[in-house]
């Protein structure tokens, strides 16, 4: 049997571990023993940083508008049958004071991707910190030019989320178009650094054809970029889509995941993201119990959620009222953790 507990020892180390051993260490995903063990140290390590701290941060779909065509995604623009719809400035600002009246001190503003929108998105950008100069913006539009992303930053955004989606780009080809390219969304992601931006990289488990070896990549790739954030959720179908009759992604292979990627990357934000919580009951403690660190509750406005339909049966916790944070904050609380509605910088970003 593989000693993994002499590999996750030196994983966390940041020690040499090799590929087959990482290998054999996803692939034990299976034995319940390894799996609580491996979830067991990835909180102890999250715990060294972050205490039993969970960051809050408000999420805007602003958009679900896209040129993007991955053959995973409900917004790719080849599906004709999803009803396209684009905040208005002024309902992004509504959006951000709402949460900001409840507490909420840090926003995502997230949509397609298009290029069209560098001005209205500065714009947006600007409107947020003058208004509310104590909060952290992310945005996560997909791939842009240096200029926008240079025009973003001088608007304000703190951070910026673009998951490379898959580290093996012969995969990450089964899963887009040929005009989507891995090296140039990979690229985008070394201009973002470079401009100042925390960024957030991440991938999704279970995507047709994803092999054990390549999770195993995923966390050699990970470990080797060291982003400030890491977005891991499960592959969920999307039926008007070209993989939506494949199957999902596994719970126990998202949470394992997580895990390592967690030890692999102590100081890392990670979101219990909403595909985790749409896949298993109790998914977001899941999350959590797995050292991720971050919850986004959806603060879009009510009646755009359901048109944000990435994969089938999102979930779109309706957290746009207080009781429904406080709600999460209670749940939380009950699983041993505390809310945290501050920024939530990355430790190496704090200002
Ligand atoms: N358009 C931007 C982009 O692609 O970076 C941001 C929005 S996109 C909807 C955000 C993330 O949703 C993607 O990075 C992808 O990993 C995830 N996603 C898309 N379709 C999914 C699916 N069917 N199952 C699970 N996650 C999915
Ligand atoms: Fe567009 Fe992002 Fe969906 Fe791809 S994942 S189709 S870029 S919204």
């Amino acid at each position: 049997m593989t000693n993994y507990r002499d590999i996750l020892r030196r994983l966390a180390l940041g020690n040499e571990v090799g590929f087959r051993e990482l290998e054999e260490l996803v692939a034990l995903v299976g034995d319940e023993r390894v799996l609580d063990y491996v979830r067991g140290l990835a909180r102890e390590v999250r715990t060294e940083w972050f205490g039993n701290k969970v960051f809050i941060r408000g999420l805007v779909e602003i958009s679900n508008r896209c040129s993007g065509g991955c053959y995973y995604c409900g917004l790719r623009a080849e599906n004709c049958k999803v009803t396209r719809y684009e905040l208005s400035d002024d309902e992004v600002m509504e959006s951000c004071r709402v949460g900001y009246g409840l507490g909420l001190r840090s926003f995502v503003l997230q949509g397609g991707e298009r290029k069209s929108i560098t001005e209205q998105t500065a714009r947006v950008v600007r409107r947020i910190k003058e208004e509310m100069p104590d909060v952290a913006v992310t945005l996560s539009l997909g791939e842009q030019s240096r200029e926008t992303y240079e025009c973003w930053r001088m608007a304000g955004a703190d951070r910026y989320l673009l998951r490379h989606e898959s580290a093996t780009p012969e995969h990450y080809a089964t899963l887009h178009p040929e005009r989507m390219v891995w090296e140039e969304r990979v690229a985008c992601l070394g201009v973002l650094a470079e401009l100042g931006y925390q960024i957030g990289a991440g991938f999704m488990v279970g995507t047709p054809g994803q092999t054990t070896a390549m999770l195993a990549h995923e966390v050699e790739f990970l470990a080797e970029m060291a982003p400030q954030m890491v977005g891991i959720g499960p592959f969920i179908p999307q039926s008007d889509t070209p993989l939506g009759n494949m199957p999902r992604g596994s719970v126990e292979q998202t949470l394992m995941m997580l895990s390592l990627v967690r030890i692999a990357l102590p100081k890392a934000l990670m979101p219990s993201t909403t595909a985790l919580a749409t896949t298993a009951e109790q998914g977001t403690h899941l999350g959590i119990l797995s050292g991720a660190n971050v919850v986004m509750p959806n603060i879009t406005p009510a009646q755009y959620r359901a048109s944000y339909a990435i994969y089938d049966g999102k979930k779109s916790s309706g957290t746009e009222a207080a009781e429904g944070l406080e709600k999460l904050v209670r749940e939380l609380r009950a699983i041993g953790y505390e809310a945290t509605f501050g920024r939530g910088d990355h430790p190496d970003f704090q200002r």
